[in-house]
């Protein structure tokens, strides 16, 4: 088969957690500075259909594209770095596999056949790896295999990937292994042995790594390269070092000191130049150097976990930047905060986001924050769950409608402000049923976003069962919050603001998902912007 794409398979060994979505991601920006046209893919051997069900605390936050799907956060760094959107094709899980393989076999389609893993699994893996390729759109597709060779579940897709490398011939398709190079300090050594083995494992199921990237808290010797690439049918210059990073935007500096992309181009007999990577760069730069700092509040109820709210804090970092100031995220579980404690726990804060999220748990803590932000004028940010909540607590403390609440928590309440969107009212199945994906959305001549996004029509990414209550509209709006954007076909309520107050916007929709490095987005830069203004405020007035 001749085939103008080409792959990259990306495989991980020895443990989960080393980073394949940010090497696959590093090295895909590495590529596109040279001029290729890449994406990544994402291919993951759990069973669920897609993440979206998933618990935050299993595997993070649920990231979502631009046509709705829902899909596994790494999605979100092949995005932020490469500033590209990614779509439904980019994601794909063994659940997803299976259910198009047993939709295909009850509609007849196997005429009769033995329906088995290989070939019929293999076939549909395959199938998924080239559309993205078929598209015509890519030079480079990139596919990470998420899991560790050598678990049952990963099988299937390793055992498609060795196929895909015969049938798409030599310099076509290439394997990188990225894997684990321990330092035992009791030995004062780095040991390469868990990599041969794993290497070796790969090689059990037909595979021979064309490159190793080795995570290592330590440089890496020449002679343990050498004695890596012996033990490993690799040249010496397809051992990677992969070191420890303060952050995520230096891999592809590293990458790019260390060869990555140099090797890849010469396995796939691809021209290699010298990438642009200034504008990365700068970006980088002022994110090291920054002139000064602020502390926002996130408040949530999955705290805990660093990958619970990945875009958010992402977003920041991108927004920070921008603006020259270091943004400390402090993260606040919305389930300990009391009208008794809020202010000594958000009194030092120079602004506060509430978090999106789902069901009841923390509810009233989240409330009470966004009437403490609201009262004393520090800058806020809701997002989805967020704005419901600054819709709820208006309700009840200025309209005065003690019981307002969405009907998400109280089903029953007499003041619904926050309601089941009409079309979600007939939906019983959870999986993929929300309003998802990329809508427009309205700006309000006069209004804040509108001068924040220099625009008079937006569309932004959403992932929500519940809406305003329009029957509410007239009410709040002559009280002091007003509905800014709005969707133009149905009129939903997508953004509200309080213009009496310095800088306090709810937005229904999820903007963290659109922010990248090259494109900070506007309602976090505008927001941090705010915060900063709050901080000198607070100087003035002490
Ligand atoms: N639970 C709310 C809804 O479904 C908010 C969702 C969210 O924050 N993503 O509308």
């Amino acid at each position: 088969m001749a085939s103008t794409t080409k792959y990259i398979f990306v495989t991980g060994g020895v443990t989960s957690s080393l980073g394949k979505g940010i090497i696959a991601a590093s090295l895909a920006k590495l590529l596109q500075a040279q001029g290729y046209r890449v994406t990544i893919q994402k291919l993951d051997p759990y069973i669920n259909v897609d993440p979206g069900t998933l618990n935050p605390y299993e595997h993070g936050e649920c990231y979502v594209t631009e046509d709705g799907a829902e899909t596994d956060l790494d999605l979100g760094h092949y995005e932020r770095f490469l500033n590209v959107p990614t779509s439904q094709a980019n994601n794909v899980t063994t659940g997803r596999i299976y259910q198009s393989v047993i939709q295909k076999e009850r509609r007849g389609e196997f005429l009769g056949k033995t329906v088995q893993v290989v070939p019929h699994i293999t076939d549909e893996i395959k199938e998924r790896v080239q559309i993205l390729g078929k598209s015509g759109d890519y030079d480079i597709v990139i596919t990470e295999i998420g899991g560790t060779v050598g678990d049952i579940e990963s099988l299937p897709y390793i055992e498609a990937v060795r196929q895909l490398r015969w049938d798409l011939g030599e310099n076509n398709g290439i394997v990188i292994h990225l894997t684990l190079v321990p330092y035992l300090s009791a030995a004062g050594e780095l040991k390469t042995k868990p990599t041969q083995h794993s290497v070796k494992t790969l090689m059990e199921s037909g595979i021979q790594a064309d490159i190793l990237v080795c995570r290592t808290e330590h440089h890496l010797p020449d002679d343990l390269k050498r004695k890596l690439a012996l033990f490993c049918n690799v040249k010496k210059e397809a051992v990677i070092e992969s070191i420890d990073a303060s952050t995520i935007y230096d891999v592809p500096n590293l990458m790019l000191k260390e060869g990555l992309d140099k090797v890849v181009l010469e396995k796939l007999a691809l021209k290699n130049s010298k990438p642009d990577i200034a504008r990365w760069n700068t970006f980088l730069k002022r994110h090291k150097n920054p002139k000064t700092e602020v502390t926002i509040g996130l408040i949530g109820k999955y705290v805990e976990l660093q990958d619970s709210y990945k875009s958010i804090l992402e977003a920041f970092i991108h927004a920070g930047a921008e603006n020259e100031v270091k943004v400390n995220v402090e993260s606040i579980h919305s389930e300990y905060l009391n009208a008794d404690n809020i202010a000594i726990k958000l009194g030092h804060l120079d602004g506060i986001l509430v978090a999106p999220g789902f069901g009841e748990r923390g509810i009233e803590g989240k409330i009470d924050a966004v009437r403490y932000v609201r009262e004393n004028n520090i800058p806020f940010l809701g997002i989805c769950l967020g704005m419901q909540m600054a819709v709820i607590e208006f309700s009840r403390n200025i309209l005065g409608l003690t019981d307002a609440d969405s009907t998400e928590m109280n089903p029953h309440t007499k003041n619904p402000v926050i309601d089941l969107m009409e079309e979600q009212k007939t939906i019983t199945e959870k999986g993929g049923t929300m309003r998802l994906g990329s809508w427009d959305c309205e700006l309000l001549i006069g209004s804040k976003v509108r001068d924040v996004y220099k625009a008079e029509s937006i569309s932004e990414r959403h992932r929500h069962r519940y809406e305003f209550n329009g029957n509410y509209k007239e009410q709040i709006e002559n009280a002091g919050m007003k509905a800014t954007g709005l969707n133009p076909d149905t009129g939903l309520v997508e953004i509200i603001e309080i213009p009496e107050h310095p800088w306090f916007v709810g937005v229904q929709y999820h903007p963290e998902y659109k922010s990248t490095v090259a494109s900070p987005h506007p309602l976090f830069v505008a927001f941090v912007k705010a915060a900063l203004n709050h901080k000198k405020r607070k100087v003035v007035s002490v």
